[in-house]
């Protein structure tokens, strides 16, 4: 019980490394906002985090509207009392509701370029910048932010997703110098390979085009265990657990001396 009494607020807790997390942290015993910008699936994970024994509220969100974010923070203070915890997981490959025809970077239409910057990025930042004055108030307080590993480097397949969870790395570094002098830790955490409702879309198109697979015949999900055979040096994908157990620690007092980190949670796909 690491966390028993802190409120923790997860964006995109209703997806698959949300769930997770958010479940983690219940296990912990802090009480969860499951924000989601598909509200069935916050109700479903707030419902799980209920049933472990801790307060839960659902809130629908979606974070690249400052309106929604600013709801959010208001109506979990309102409703729990506090916020002690900012964990910003929401996040979309930018392969969602696209038709891949290509890698190449003129066939990556500019829209999906901005849409995956409106989440991932702006995001990120919106809610980091919301939570910040509640967390510099109380003079404590905990922000991790979700990156990947595919931002410590450039990815052929996902310029977009890459570039915008480096600036996510970035932006957490900046986050936590201002942070400091308030007593507030602010890290990131950048998973490897999950097999979430985001891969299930985004092995359907590394299949499709990607060079070492398009027309050969070989299917989705196949090609994604190939890639973490050949990419993941233990060979093995890694769980939401992995991450939400990532997302405990950092919240947790062990982590008091860390921030500014980025803690790579991926069977050794990188190292830094
Ligand atoms: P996921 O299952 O698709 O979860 C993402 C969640 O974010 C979904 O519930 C999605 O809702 C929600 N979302 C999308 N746009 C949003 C918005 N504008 N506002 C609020 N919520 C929004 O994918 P995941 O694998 O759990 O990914 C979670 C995070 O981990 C992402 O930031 C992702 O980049 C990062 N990550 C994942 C992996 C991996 O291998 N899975 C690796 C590295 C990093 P909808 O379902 O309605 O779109």
């Amino acid at each position: 019980m690491r966390l028993k009494g802190k409120i923790a607020i997860v964006t995109g807790g209703g997806g698959g490394l949300g769930e997770g997390i958010c479940l983690c942290l219940a296990r912990e015993g802090a009480q969860v906002v499951v924000s989601d910008l598909d509200r069935q699936l916050a109700d479903t994970v707030a419902v799980k985090v209920g049933e472990i024994g801790s307060r839960s509220l659902a809130i629908k969100t979606d974070v690249s509207r400052e309106d929604e974010v600013k709801m959010l923070v208001d109506q979990t203070i309102q409703e729990m009392g506090d916020l002690d915890i900012l964990v910003c997981c929401a996040g979309i490959s930018g392969y969602s509701n696209r038709e891949a025809s290509s890698i190449l970077i003129e066939d990556l239409p500019v829209e999906q370029w901005d849409e995956t910057f409106a989440v991932n990025m702006r995001g990120v930042f919106l809610c980091n910048r919301t939570a910040a004055p509640v967390f510099r108030k109380k003079n404590q307080g905990r922000i991790i932010n979700i990156a990947s590993i595919a931002g410590r480097k450039g990815s052929e397949m996902l310029p977009a997703y890459s570039a915008s969870k480096a600036g996510v790395i970035s932006f957490t570094q900046s986050m936590a110098l201002q942070m400091a002098p308030h007593h507030v830790n602010v890290n990131a955490v950048c998973p490897g390979i999950i097999y979430t409702p985001i891969w299930e879309r985004g092995s359907q198109v590394l299949a499709k085009v990607h060079p070492l697979f398009a027309g050969s015949g070989v299917g989705p999900k196949e090609a994604l265990d190939m890639v973490v055979q050949t990419s993941i040096p233990f060979k093995t994908y890694q769980t939401p657990e992995d991450i939400g157990k990532a997302v405990v620690f950092l919240a947790s007092e062990e982590a008091r001396e860390i921030t500014g980190q980025a803690l790579n949670v991926c069977g050794g796909m990188y190292f830094s």
